[in-house]
C-alpha cells in the first residue's frame, strides 16, 4: 500500500513539475543507448519518467530494482536533446539518486568513497600505486604475454584491459611545475584544472594541454591544491559533498585572477560550468560561481577562441573522432575539438554516429559491465569501419572505454587525447629546426 506521499518526501528530489508535461510520444527511445541494447521501456528515459512520476505520487517505494533502473541511465543526454516539451530525464535520475541517498543513506563503500577518499587527491593518487605498480614493474606485460588475464571472468579481464597502456607512477600533479610561463609574443594568463582521473591516470594528456597551452601564448598557472569537479559525487546522490567541492574550486581559483580557468576533461568541464546550477540556493556562493564559470573553457573552445598557432609540422595520422557527451551535448562544443585536430595535420576521417555514448559514463562498466559492453561493442562498430591508426577524443572516462574497445576488438589503434596530437605537431617544428 502507498502512502500518497512522495517517496522522498520532506527532502530534495524531482518534482511533479519535472515529470507532468511528458506527453509519451516515444521520441527519447530512438536515441536512449541502454533502451537500443535492452528494448526494455524500464531502461528508456520514457520509462525512467514514468518510474519517478510514479515515485512522487507515492505509488512507488524505493525498492531495489527502482534505485537500479535510475542508475542504469548512463547520464549521455541525447533524451535530453531530443525532448519536444523540455523534459530532462538524465536530471531526473541523477536527482532521484540524491533523494534516494538522503532517504536511505548508503553504509559503507560509498560513503567513504565519496567523503573520504574523492576529496583527497593524495588519498587517491595512494590507492592507485598498485595497479601503477603493476603496470610499470613489468608484472602486466609478463601476465598478458602467459595470457594469464584470459582466465578471468570476462568483467575482470575487461577492467584490467580498461587501464591506460602507460600508468603514471607519480601523481600528475607532481610532474608538472606550478607555473609554465608563454612562448613567444604573450597572448593570456590561465589556469589550468587537473582534474582527479587525468591527474591519476592521463599524465600525457594532461602535460600536452599545458604544453599546447605555452605553444598557443598562454602563461599557465597550475594550482595543486584543486579537488574533484564533483561530478562523481552528484553521479552516486552526494550532492552536499559536490557542493563542498564546488565552493573550495571557486574560492581557489577565482583567487587567482586568470582570464580563463581550462579544463581538458569532458565532465570536469561540464561541472564547472554547473556550478551556478548547484549553489543557486546558497547566498554565499550563488554569484560568485556564476563569475566562476564565466571563466570555464574546454581546451579546444579555449584555442579556437584564442585562434589556434599554427604549428610547422604536421601528425598527418588518419585519425578519428568520438565526440563524449559532456562535451559535445552537456557544452554544445563540437567543431572545437575537430579543428585542434585539423590544426595538428591530421587525416580526419569521421565516424558513424560519433556522439553516440560509448557506455562509459565513469563506472557502468564494473556496476552494468553488460549493458556497458554491449553499447561499446556498437561503438567499435563504427570506430572500426573509419581503418584510423588513432582514436581520439576530450575525456579520461571515454578514453579509457575507447582504449578497452581497441584491446576487445585487437584493433592497431591508440586512444589519445586531441591536445597530445597538436603537442606532437609543435614538437615536430622544434626537431626539426
Ligand atoms: S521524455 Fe520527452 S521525448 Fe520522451 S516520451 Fe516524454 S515527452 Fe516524449
Ligand atoms: S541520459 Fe542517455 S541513457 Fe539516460 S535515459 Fe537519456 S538517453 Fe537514456
Amino acid at each position: 500500500m502507498h502512502s500518497g506521499k512522495s517517496a522522498w518526501d520532506g527532502v530534495e528530489g524531482p518534482t511533479e513539475e519535472q515529470v507532468a508535461y511528458c506527453i509519451r510520444c516515444g521520441l527519447c527511445l530512438s536515441v536512449c543507448p541502454t533502451y537500443k541494447e535492452s528494448l526494455r521501456e524500464t531502461e528508456s528515459p520514457r520509462g525512467r519518467v514514468a518510474l519517478v512520476a510514479k515515485a512522487i505520487e507515492g505509488e512507488l517505494e524505493l525498492t531495489r530494482n527502482f534505485k537500479d533502473h535510475m542508475y542504469r541511465c548512463l547520464a549521455c543526454l541525447a533524451c535530453t536533446h531530443i525532448c519536444p516539451v523540455g523534459i530532462k530525464p538524465a536530471e531526473l535520475c541523477l536527482e532521484a539518486r540524491y533523494a534516494i541517498e538522503q532517504v536511505q543513506p548508503t553504509p559503507l563503500l560509498k560513503p567513504l568513497l565519496f567523503r573520504g577518499i574523492f576529496p583527497r587527491t593524495g588519498l587517491l593518487e595512494l590507492l592507485t600505486k598498485p595497479v601503477a605498480l603493476y603496470d610499470r614493474s613489468g608484472v602486466r606485460k609478463v601476465v598478458n604475454a602467459l595470457g594469464v588475464t584470459g582466465v578471468l571472468p570476462s568483467q575482470l579481464r575487461d577492467m584490467e584491459r580498461m587501464l591506460p597502456n602507460r600508468l603514471p607512477w607519480r601523481g600528475t600533479r607532481h610532474q608538472l611545475p606550478d607555473r609554465v610561463l608563454a612562448r613567444g609574443e604573450r597572448r593570456a594568463h590561465v589556469a589550468y584544472f587537473l582534474g582527479c582521473v587525468q591527474g591519476v591516470m592521463m599524465a600525457e594528456g594532461c602535460k600536452a594541454t599545458v604544453e599546447v597551452l605555452a605553444e598557443n601564448g598562454c602563461d599557465v598557472v597550475i594550482p595543486k591544491q584543486v579537488k574533484c569537479c564533483g561530478m562523481p559525487m552528484v553521479g552516486y546522490g552526494f550532492k552536499d559533498e559536490a557542493r563542498q567541492m564546488a565552493r573550495h574550486n571557486i574560492d581557489l581559483l577565482l583567487g587567482l585572477n586568470v582570464e580563463a580557468i581550462i579544463t581538458d576533461c569532458a565532465t570536469c568541464g561540464s561541472s564547472l560550468k554547473e556550478y551556478p546550477e548547484w549553489l543557486e540556493n546558497d547566498p554565499e556562493y550563488a554569484e560568485r560561481a556564476k563569475q566562476f564559470a564565466a571563466k570555464v573553457r574546454d581546451i579546444s573552445e579555449f584555442l579556437v577562441e584564442l585562434g589556434i598557432r599554427p604549428p610547422a609540422g604536421q601528425v598527418g595520422a588518419r585519425v578519428t573522432y568520438h565526440d563524449p557527451c559532456h562535451l559535445c551535448r552537456a557544452q554544445g562544443i563540437r567543431s572545437q575539438p575537430r579543428e585542434v585536430l585539423r590544426a595538428a595535420g591530421v587525416d580526419l576521417i569521421e565516424m558513424k554516429e560519433s556522439d553516440t555514448c560509448c557506455g562509459s559514463a565513469g563506472t557502468q562498466l564494473i556496476t552494468h559491465y553488460h549493458t556497458s559492453v554491449g553499447i561499446l561493442e556498437r561503438k567499435m562498430d563504427n570506430v572500426a569501419a573509419t581503418e584510423a591508426e588513432i582514436i581520439a577524443s576530450g575525456c579520461p572516462g571515454c578514453q579509457m572505454q575507447l582504449n578497452l574497445g581497441v584491446k576487445r576488438r585487437g584493433l592497431d589503434a591508440r586512444v589519445v587525447h586531441p591536445s597530445q596530437l597538436l603537442a606532437q605537431a609543435y614538437r615536430k617544428k622544434k626537431s626539426d629546426e
